[in-house]
């Protein structure tokens, strides 16, 4: 079992399988100045499926796919079939922009994918091109209408941004109203490539407009491990989910590391370095060799998000598609 200094079990791997990607999210990575990791770079899928052995044996039972955009890469339907495979994963889940998805969701459907979360920060066409800096809206709204037809779990995710997108809050909230969906108002990380910082909506702040728009919010339970307050709208069909991803009020129950596109393992988002995984995938080190590293490294996992950020170093800007978000 992968187990912290402070008790944590480690359930939850992320794993990004490319850095690239169809859009160019401002609050993700710069428009132009990204420089995209060599192919040979990356970890391949077969060495993504022996790692997640390694960490299923040690009692992961959760993976997600995320990226840079997963479906940017080459036959990612393969792969995840391929993970569906091991009986020790209970839920596999994935992250999408939704702008290539929409022609996998019957393979989606019939892996039994737990679920997709989509990320959709307005429903305002002109507003998705100022904030993605491509024209992709209509695809995207076809995916999450199509992924409602094949009854597939939806989180709606809404990066919330202060003089961006605030207005669109209680839009984006309204679509819980008649779908059984989650929608998600994530604050803005500092990860967008760039040290250019773009005025954050708190937690708080997020709570308050949805109050005053639709009254007091029943909240609801929150999922084991969550990092989602949930809420509802009395008499909505969905939820809705605040994620306090600046304010790193959630950290204590944390149960998740990720694999970054290279395969560095960090134990923390704010975390600047890890462990990396390639390197011991491909020197010829056995499965118990990398799961002791991963144990060793996971001792170092740090309390909180604030810790881990203190320690790394800021000279360097990162695009949250290359530590897989
Ligand atoms: N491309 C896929 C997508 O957008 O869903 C998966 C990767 S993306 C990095 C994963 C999630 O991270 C998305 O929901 C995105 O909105 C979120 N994200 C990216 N940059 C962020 C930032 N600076 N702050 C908060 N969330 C961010
Ligand atoms: Fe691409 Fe996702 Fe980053 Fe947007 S948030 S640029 S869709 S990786």
């Amino acid at each position: 079992m992968l187990i912290d200094k402070f008790g944590r079990q480690i359930t939850y791997a992320r794993i990004a399988v490319t850095d690239r990607c169809n859009l160019r999210c401002f609050y993700c990575m710069p428009e132009n100045a990204m420089h995209f990791l060599p192919r040979k770079d990356l970890l391949t899928y077969e060495e993504m499926e022996r790692l997640s052995k390694i960490l299923t044996d040690e009692g992961v039972t959760k993976i997600r796919i995320t990226g840079g955009e997963p479906f940017v890469r080459r036959d990612l339907i393969h792969f995840l079939t391929n993970l569906r495979k091991n009986t020790k994963l209970k839920e596999l889940h994935i992250t999408t922009n939704g702008v290539l998805t929409e022609q996998y969701l019957d393979q989606l459907k019939s892996i039994n994918i737990s679920s997709i979360n989509l990320s959709l920060d307005t429903l305002d066409e002109a507003r998705f091109l100022e904030i993605t800096r491509r024209d992709e809206f209509t695809n995207v709204m076809s995916t999450f209408n199509a992924i409602l037809y094949h009854n597939i779990p939806l989180k709606v995710n809404m990066v919330a941004m202060k003089g961006k997108n605030e207005d669109d809050i209680v839009e984006m909230a309204e679509l819980s109203l008649s779908h059984p969906i989650s929608v998600r108002f994530i604050e803005e990380m500092p990860f967008n490539g760039s040290n250019e910082d773009h005025g954050l909506i708190s937690y708080q702040e997020i709570l308050d407009i949805l109050s005053s728009k639709f009254g007091e919010l029943s909240k609801i339970q929150d999922p084991e491990n969550s990092t989602a307050y949930h809420y509802k709208i009395p008499g909505s069909k969905g939820n809705l989910g605040i994620i306090a991803a600046y304010t790193r009020s959630f950290c204590g129950t944390c149960n998740r590391i990720r694999i970054t596109p290279e395969g560095v393992m960090k134990n923390c988002l704010y975390d600047g370095g890890g462990l990396n995984l390639r390197t011991l995938l491909r020197d010829g080190s056995s499965d118990r060799d990398i799961a002791e590293a991963l144990q060793t490294a996971i001792l170092n996992k740090h309390k909180d998000g604030h810790l881990a950020e203190a320690n790394r170093d800021k000279s360097t800007f990162e695009s949250m598609s290359s530590i897989g978000g």
